[in-house]
């Protein structure tokens, strides 16, 4: 049976990505080794990290002055790494979420945190819109899609101070006009590449204006420096993720991207929204093209188990939604097809007709 991918991340990649990423595990371009056991300083290695970059920057259209860097550690480490940069006495942090939470833990270590807004009061379900940016902080910290709530904010705002936005899970989904920030961020294991690799676009001259020492491995200035090449970098997600983004590049880039996660929210959230059965989650004006969140009405809620169990034997994976939600999530990555999404609604009718 054929399976469709929901998963939230690791998540769905398009098949070619892996096919060629397994290829060059087994026999990297011709070498008679493997990607796993070549030198990441070897003279066929460098031009996949030159290439990583320069299709990032053509991609998402990145301006003159930023660098892109592949870092270990996950969005994870970004949290502490942000405020390590660019912290000198006060931050502020739109709060959408779990991991908007886990950034602002961090950054309370290194000095002041301003929570402007936060969309707590109602389970994180709507991005806050009302909200006074502080001109006094070093930066603004936004997560630009919720990966758990199935939130998204899907315009680059204007910020008066540097902004810095968590990507992880919406990265090369649309355009966006990278000069309105400082930096961006992300786990490459939702929409970029398989795990172990962090994605970092950064302006080189935001950089440095803290007065705090930075061990060498947390400063981004070491990175920019050295081209990732500091130390050993992942080589093998830095070669899945070059092996999707001349997918991207070859499928009509993030503009078409775009269109694709338009089309695929449409028949979705269209039969969420028909379906007796179900209800999003989300505020329909704060709604996710990544990550599609429903629940079953309160009426139905019985069903959780039966629906979980049939949509699993009609070959959808992973659309069990987050315990803080509950109910179900379509993570609808880059890599998903219109097929996948109609396989999904076809099998929410049916369970609907059963009922
Ligand atoms: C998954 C995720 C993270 C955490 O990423 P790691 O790479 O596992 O540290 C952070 N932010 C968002 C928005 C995510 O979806």
């Amino acid at each position: 049976m054929k399976k469709y991918n929901f998963n939230a991340g690791p998540s769905i990649l398009p098949r070619e990505v892996i096919e060629q990423t397994a290829a060059a595990c087994l026999d990297f371009e011709n070498s008679g080794l493997s990607l796993m056991e070549i030198s990441h300083r070897a003279k066929n290695f460098q031009p996949v990290v030159d290439e990583a970059e320069a299709l990032f920057k053509e991609l998402l259209d990145i301006p003159e002055g930023y660098k892109v860097l592949f870092l270990g550690g996950g969005a994870s480490l970004e949290f502490c790494m942000v405020p390590y940069n660019f912290l000198e006495k006060k931050a502020a942090y739109l709060n959408t979420g779990v991991w908007a939470t886990k950034a602002m833990k961090e950054a309370k270590l290194f000095g002041e945190v301003v929570e402007i807004a936060s969309s707590k009061d109602k389970n994180f379900t709507y991005i806050p819109k009302d909200y006074v940016i502080p001109t006094d902080a070093d930066y603004l910290h936004i997560t630009s899609n919720n990966t758990i709530y199935g939130t998204e904010l899907r315009e680059d705002i204007d910020s008066p101070i540097p902004l810095i936005a968590d990507m992880s899970s919406d990265i090369l989904s649309r355009p966006i006009d990278v000069s309105k920030y400082a930096m961006i961020y992300g786990g490459a294991q939702k929409n970029l590449s398989m795990a172990g690799v962090t994605f970092v676009i950064v302006k080189e001259d935001a950089l440095g204006k803290v007065s705090r020492q930075i061990p060498t491995m947390l400063d981004y200035r070491t990175h920019v420096k050295k081209g990732s090449m500091f130390n050993t970098p992942p080589v093998v997600p830095i070669y899945s993720a070059l092996m999707n983004l001349r997918y991207i590049k070859a499928h009509g880039g993030v503009k078409a991207m775009e269109k694709l996660a338009k089309q695929r929210a449409e028949i979705v959230y269209g039969e969420i929204d028909r379906n007796k059965l179900f209800v999003g989650t989300a505020e329909e004006s704060s709604r996710s093209l990544m990550n599609l969140t429903f629940v079953l009405k309160p009426e139905y809620q019985d069903l959780q188990d039966d629906f979980l169990a049939f949509a699993t034997s009609k070959g959808m994976v992973g659309v069990k939604g987050h315990r803080d939600v509950g109910g179900f999530r379509a993570s609808c990555y880059n890599a998903m097809s219109i097929e996948g999404c109609e396989a999904l609604v076809a099998c929410m009718k049916e369970f609907e007709a059963q009922h």
